[in-house]
């Protein structure tokens, strides 16, 4: 027989209050999970302060939480061995505290209603009557001779409030579910909803489903522990790996992690992992997951993750991002920005760290983690300090084992070796431009000769490495705006793509050329006149220079140019239209009068061979255009037509 002691009611002034909470947070009625178990764990937190004090005279026991399905009941009950409350602690916690703060939190979520809230935080014990008809409190608090106390509500205004013949400290919250909330019965859903809510919770979260007449064992539903919280002293990399693969199962293992931890002048702690950068990975979307004291709060850190950094991947946990607020806000919120900052600059760190600790894996982790690093230096310029000097670029340039290491000096005054076989991993070279432009500065000061695709470039580049002019490669998708940039930041240092123009090096300068007194023409002016008749194309420029070689043979007889700023600018009004750029029809075709084929070729015309000249005329041409853009179908079929053209011509002689 239990002795009501008091019934009332719990305000007057928002008699619609659930109306409310069950309108406005129809679809996230699931929270109530989240802020209950967050309810049982701060109890909890509690009680262990209350023990460590001494003001706790037995044994404070298992601290854990307990959630139970009642099938036959269809009662879904939240059980903590935390601090309990007393009847007074109910009438003034839960009568009016919890009630004033789910009447502002309904307040707050009314005027930002438009807008999608980051959190839907700290409605806190009222949530629960989003899904029950009926929600009771059992509780016995922790002071000596507290009587237990039994409190029932349906969801109205008044409530009831008698002792309980319950015997353990700690509270249970159950919740005779409503019929169309009734999912919250099948363990599955409370599994999901624990795991994605509560997984870190500090405390074991633990299942029991009564069904008929049975009752499940215990099972502990949560992982319990949040790697982030620790020392990173105390992780292995193992366990950093673990983690990784915990979130984000069946995924490659990240190539390398940060770990935030500060107090001040913010509360951050977290780990940020650098996945290896697949093609179907949208680098714009952040997907890293936001926590609110190891309480998840949403699957993406979007305001508060640079975006530079987006794809950073892990867990971002801070009780100093307002939750409550909408997205927008969010993202003017000024912690939040230094929060940002703070992660960058970690990021920055971090990466400097690798660079001088472990060159053969920073270059290894290169091509994932340049573009993270190149998009930083564009968008953010204290990043872009913090990292220049570890930007670096595939090279040409093949250093000798024993070549002396060089040391460069870093913009904050660290020397650092660079240089020498060090930068050299499986076979492929990278450079800093630094080093780049100091070991050139006697043949091409200031300038910068790269490549953006290896094969269609790979003529160029072969005459540019034999002439020992080395090369760069600069061929990520975001390289060509990034040549620019450095450009502008530098401003002496002019980049130039290979096929840009021929660095006076490779071209025989001194050589004259006889004038034929006949026609009054030297041999370059008679070539130019075959091609020209042959391929007749007014847009087209035709120049002739020898390239310089020991056996000219081996160089192209042929090579189409396009002008650095003529291409850049035909890419850029590519990019602005979005469309893929078009080759040019305005560009240079170069004829190698070095080459054995182009003196032949004018010897054949001159024999009368006019047809067959023409020929070939188009065909060199076509290999030559060939390496710059490829064929469309017509073009395809004239090449392979004249192809074999040329070679029954050849059977013939
Ligand atoms: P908040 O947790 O944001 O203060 P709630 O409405 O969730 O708001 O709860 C109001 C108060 O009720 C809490 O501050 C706490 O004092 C008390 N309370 C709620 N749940 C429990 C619990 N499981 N054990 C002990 N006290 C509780």
């Amino acid at each position: 027989m239990t002795t009501v002691l008091e019934q009332g009611n719990i305000s007057i002034h928002t008699e619609n209050i659930f109306p409310i909470i069950k309108k406005w947070l129809y679809s996230d009625h699931e929270i109530f999970m989240r802020e209950l178990i967050s309810n049982a764990v701060d109890a909890m937190k509690k009680m262990s302060m209350v023990s460590r004090s001494g003001e706790y005279s037995h044994e404070p026991g298992e601290m854990e939480i307990t959630v139970t399905i009642d099938k036959n009941k269809k009662t879904l009950s939240i059980s903590d061995t935390g601090i309990g409350m007393t009847a007074d602690e109910i009438k003034q916690y839960i009568n009016q505290v919890a009630f004033s703060s789910a009447e502002e939190f309904v307040q707050k979520y009314q005027a930002t209603s438009d807008e999608q809230i980051i959190g839907h935080f700290g409605l806190g014990f009222y949530s629960s009557f989003m899904v029950s008809s009926q929600v009771e409190i059992d509780s016995l608090s922790y002071k000596e001779g507290a009587q237990a106390i039994h409190w029932t509500c349906d969801g109205s205004t008044s409530f009831s409030l008698s002792e309980s013949d319950r015997t353990t400290r700690g509270t249970t919250v159950t919740m005779t579910l409503l019929e169309e909330e009734n999912e919250y019965l099948e363990d599955y859903r409370i599994r999901t909803l624990v795991k994605t809510y509560c997984d870190f919770m500090p405390y074991p979260i633990k299942l029991i489903v009564l069904e008929s007449e049975a009752a499940t064992e215990p099972e502990q539903i949560n992982k319990q522990i949040a790697p982030w919280k620790e020392s990173p002293s105390n992780l292995t990399d193992e366990q950093y790996l673990e983690f990784y693969r915990y979130l984000y199962p069946y995924q490659e293992d990240p190539l390398l992690w940060v770990h935030l931890n500060t107090d001040y002048p913010f509360v951050v702690n977290g780990i940020l992992y650098f996945p290896k950068l697949k093609p179907d990975v949208d680098v714009t979307k952040s997907s890293a997951k936001l926590f609110c004291n190891q309480v998840f709060v949403s699957d993406n850190c979007e305001e508060v993750v640079p975006r530079f950094l987006s794809p950073l991947r892990g867990v971002i946990d801070s009780t100093d991002i307002p939750l409550n607020v909408s997205r927008s806000f969010l993202q003017a919120d000024r912690t939040v920005t230094q929060i940002g900052n703070y992660i960058a600059k970690k990021v920055g760190d971090r990466l400097k760290d690798l660079y001088r600790d472990d060159r053969a894996a920073y270059i290894k982790s290169w091509e994932d983690l340049s573009t993270f690093v190149k998009f930083g230096s564009m968008n953010d310029d204290k990043f872009k300090k913090q990292v220049e000097d570890i930007m670096i670029f595939q090279t040409t340039y093949a250093p000798a084992a024993d070549q002396p290491k060089v040391e460069v000096e870093t913009a904050e005054g660290d020397v650092w070796s660079g240089g020498g076989d060090l930068n050299t991993v499986n076979g492929k070279t990278y450079t800093t431009l630094k080093e780049y432009l100091d070991r050139n500065k006697d043949k091409n000061e200031n300038r910068v000769f790269y490549c953006n695709d290896s094969i269609a470039q790979a003529t160029y580049v072969n005459l540019y490495k034999s002439r020992g002019i080395e090369v760069l490669f600069l061929d990520s998708f975001i390289d060509s705006h990034f040549a620019t940039f450095l450009e502008r930041e530098y401003s002496e240092v002019k980049f130039s793509r290979v096929d840009a123009e021929l660095d006076e090096a490779l071209i025989e300068k001194d050589q004259t050329e006889e004038v034929d007194p006949e026609t009054n023409q030297t041999f370059g002016d008679r070539i130019k006149g075959l091609f020209n008749t042959a391929l007749n194309k007014p847009k087209l420029t035709i120049r002739t220079e020898a390239i310089k070689s020991d056996n000219p043979a081996s160089t192209p007889p042929a090579m189409v140019l396009l002008p650095e700023d003529q291409r850049r600018m035909q890419e850029m009004m590519a990019m602005m239209q979005q469309q893929q750029a078009q080759f040019p029809e305005e560009h240079i075709l170069l004829l190698n009068t070095a080459h054995p084929l182009i003196q032949n070729l004018s010897k054949l015309q001159q024999n009368g061979s006019t047809e067959l000249a023409d020929t070939i005329c188009h065909h060199v041409y076509d290999l030559a255009l060939m390496a710059q853009k490829g064929f469309d179908a017509d073009g395809m079929k004239t090449f392979v037509e004249r192809s074999n053209q040329v070679l029954t011509e050849l059977t013939t002689r």
